[in-house]
């Protein structure tokens, strides 16, 4: 694998938890790795350049940046991180500000932490602005505090140019980093939100016994089909015959096996030729999407015999049901509200006239 890849595994790892705290600390990670590779190049210019003990500063401050990443690995407090590695940032540029003047200086990173407290949605505003507050006057307590630097190094010199130019540099990769995390965050945000919204439609969409289509969802199925052009749309309604009986001698549960037993055959029977639902009770809707009245009845029939044949089964009591179907043919002339009606009416003459029949 890529090693820098690997790096960045390393220091996204722990996402268990998704939260907000978590996605900070590991913004932080990054954020310290860098920040310490920089300490650690200051550190060898100011030796090289004999500015002790600005040297051993920065060696400490890259020593404790990596303390930091360790820690975060064992505690895991994302909002205690990122505090550490502004007081790090506070205390460094303390230290070095005077000597080496405010352009080579830390105090724009310690702004980082002000964008990654707005972030943070389990905070009050309030506390926000108290904490952007207290950052910001430790950021005006430093900007005091250097304002008459005594400079040691040579500001016209290679070497400061080139700590000002990398300073620069590596706050703007940490500048993008944190935007780049707070955008990808949010598109993360909309992207959970928008699996939750469709989670949420299914649910609203299905029988929680069955598992089929409800009648809100297979009506809106059936009012989509029939704005299709020229579609030929066939509506039936079907009705499991003496299901009170089933009930009230082998009890409920032994009723709700034949629902589902029943809804797990229908769907099979409809995949390739429209929807099924839950009607109601014990009442399914059927919307076949491409097939005339004569051709749906014959394929109910089918259905209806393979129904009085089959064998169900209840904790070893074997037993046969009926169903009886009424099935319209939907016109664009009355709609579908009235053609669910007339299949209805079709399902109550079936019943009407013994049973165990489809209608058309
Ligand atoms: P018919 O042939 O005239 O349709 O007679 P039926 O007994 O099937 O009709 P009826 O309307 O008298 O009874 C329907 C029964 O369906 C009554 C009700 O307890 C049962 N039922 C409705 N929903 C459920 C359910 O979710 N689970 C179970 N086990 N039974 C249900
Ligand atoms: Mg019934
Ligand atoms: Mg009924």
């Amino acid at each position: 694998m890529n090693p820098l890849l690997h790096i960045v595994q390393i220091l996204r790892s722990d996402r268990s938890g998704e939260d907000r705290a978590n996605g900070v600390m590991i913004l932080t990670r990054f954020l310290a790795s860098i920040v310490m590779m920089l300490f650690l190049v200051f550190g060898i210019i100011c030796q090289v350049q004999a500015l002790y003990p600005y040297n051993l500063y920065f060696y400490v401050a890259a020593i404790l940046m990596f303390l930091l990443l360790v820690i975060s690995y064992r505690f895991k407090r994302g909002y205690t991180i990122t505090m550490g590695f502004l007081l790090i940032m506070f205390a460094i540029s303390y230290a070095t500000g005077p000597a080496l003047g405010w352009k080579a200086s830390f105090q724009d990173y310690m702004f980082l932490g002000i964008m990654a407290c707005w972030y943070d949605s389990s905070k009050s505003v309030r506390q926000k602005a108290v904490i952007s507050f207290i950052i910001a006057m430790l950021i005006a307590s430093l900007a005091i505090y250097c304002s008459a630097p005594s400079m040691i190094i040579d500001e016209a010199s290679a070497a400061y140019r080139g700590m000002v130019i990398m300073n620069v540099l590596v706050f703007s990769t940490c500048l993008c980093i944190v935007a780049y995390f707070l955008c990808s965050q949010t598109v993360n945000d909309e992207r959970k939100l928008l699996l939750y919204n469709q989670k949420l439609k299914h649910i609203a969409g299905v029988d929680p016994l069955t598992g089929l289509m409800n009648r809100r969802a297979v009506g809106e199925k059936f009012e989509e089909l029939s704005h299709i052009q020229d579609a030929v749309v066939t509506v039936a309604i079907g009705d499991i015959d003496f299901f009170k009986t089933v009930n009230d001698t082998r009890g409920h549960d032994c009723g709700d096996y034949v629902l589902k037993t029943l809804a797990s055959e229908f769907e099979k029977f409809m995949s390739e030729r429209g929807y099924v639902a839950r009607w109601g009770g014990e009442e399914f809707l059927f919307v076949f999407s491409d097939s005339n009245g004569d051709d749906t009845y014959a394929m109910l029939e089918s259905l209806r015999d393979k129904i009085e044949h089959y064998t169900f089964d209840f904790f070893n009591h074997e037993f046969n049901i009926t169903m009886t179907f009424g099935v319209e043919e939907y016109s664009s002339r009355f709609g579908t509200e009235e053609a669910i009606k007339k299949a209805d009416e079709k399902l109550y003459l079936g019943k009407e006239s013994g049973r165990n029949k489809v209608v058309y």
